[in-house]
C-alpha cells in the first residue's frame, strides 16, 4: 500500500488556493494514491468537489454528536456529507490551545469512526516530556483509543510536540524506535496493526529518509503542504 501522504493546512490558505492546488496535483501526481489534504471545515466541501478522483478531502477536527445545541461545532455525519474520507482527532494544537482532553478525543474517535470516516489520531510529547514519551505516548494512545471494535479505519500519526512548526525534525534513529514503540504499544493493547504517520517539520528535504524506514506509514504535513509544489515532491519521494 502507498504510504499516506497527509497535508494539514490549518487556518492557512483560502478558497481562491484551492483550484490552483489541485491543478497542480492534476498535471504533476495523477494516479497517485493516498493523498489527503485535511482543510478548514468550511472549505471541505469545496475541495473535496473540484478534488474527486485525484485527492482525498479531510477535515482537521470534528464533534463527537451528531447533531443539536453545539454551536460552532460540526458533526462526524457532516464532514463526511461534505465529502471527506478523513478526519484528524487530537492534533497536539487542539490538545495544547483547546484544552482537548484524552477522553474527549477518545470520544470523537469513536463517533468519527462510527460515521465511517478514517481518523488520523494525533500524539505525541512536548519538549519536557521528552525522556519519558513512552508513558506519554502510551497514555494517549490507551484512552484516546479506549473501545475502538475495528481498526481499519485507524491511522496513528507520531507528532512531537517540540518538533511541530519549529524547522526541529526528530533524527531518523529517534522516528524509528518512537514509531516502533507505538507499533508494539498498539498490538500489545489492541491486538492492531496500524500505519503510524510521522509529523513535525517534514518537508521535501527530509521526506525521502523518512518515508524510507518501515515503521513509518506516511507523513503528516503542516507547513509544507500549503504550496501543491512541496507537497507533490513530498509524494514523490515516497519512491
Ligand atoms: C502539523 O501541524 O501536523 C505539522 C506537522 O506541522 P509542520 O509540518 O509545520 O511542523
Amino acid at each position: 500500500m502507498d504510504k499516506f501522504i497527509v497535508a494539514n493546512w490549518k487556518m492557512n490558505n483560502d478558497f481562491s488556493d484551492i483550484p490552483v492546488f489541485v491543478d497542480y496535483l492534476k498535471e504533476n501526481a495523477s494516479g497517485e494514491k493516498n493523498m489527503i489534504v485535511c482543510v478548514p471545515s468550511v472549505m471541505v466541501k469545496t475541495f473535496a468537489d473540484t478534488a474527486t478522483g485525484i485527492a482525498e478531502a479531510g477535515a482537521e477536527n470534528c464533534y463527537y454528536l451528531e447533531k443539536g445545541a453545539y454551536t460552532g461545532e460540526i458533526s462526524p455525519q457532516m464532514v463526511k456529507s461534505a465529502g471527506a474520507t478523513t478526519v484528524l482527532v487530537g492534533h497536539s494544537e487542539r490538545r495544547q490551545l483547546f484544552g482537548e482532553t484524552n477522553e474527549l478525543l477518545n470520544k470523537k474517535v469513536l463517533a468519527a469512526l462510527d460515521a465511517g470516516l478514517k481518523v488520523i489520531y494525533c500524539i505525541g510529547e512536548t519538549l519536557e516530556e521528552k525522556p519519558n514519551y513512552q508513558e506519554v505516548l502510551r497514555k494517549e494512545l490507551v484512552e484516546g483509543l479506549a473501545n475502538v471494535k475495528s481498526f481499519e479505519n485507524l491511522i496513528v500519526a507520531y507528532e512531537p510536540i517540540w518538533a511541530i512548526g519549529t524547522g526541529k525534525v526528530a533524527t531518523i534513529e529517534d522516528i524509528d524506535e518512537i514509531h516502533t514503540f507505538v507499533k508494539e504499544t498498539i498490538s500489545s493493547n489492541f491486538g492492531a496493526n496500524v500505519p503510524i504517520l510521522y509529523g513535525g517539520s517534514v518537508k521535501p528535504s527530509n521526506s525521502g529518509e523518512i518515508l524510507s524506514l518501515d515503521s513509518v506509514g506516511g507523513v503528516l504535513i503542516g507547513g509544507a503542504s500549503l504550496k501543491a509544489e512541496d507537497y507533490v515532491k513530498i509524494v514523490k519521494s515516497r519512491g
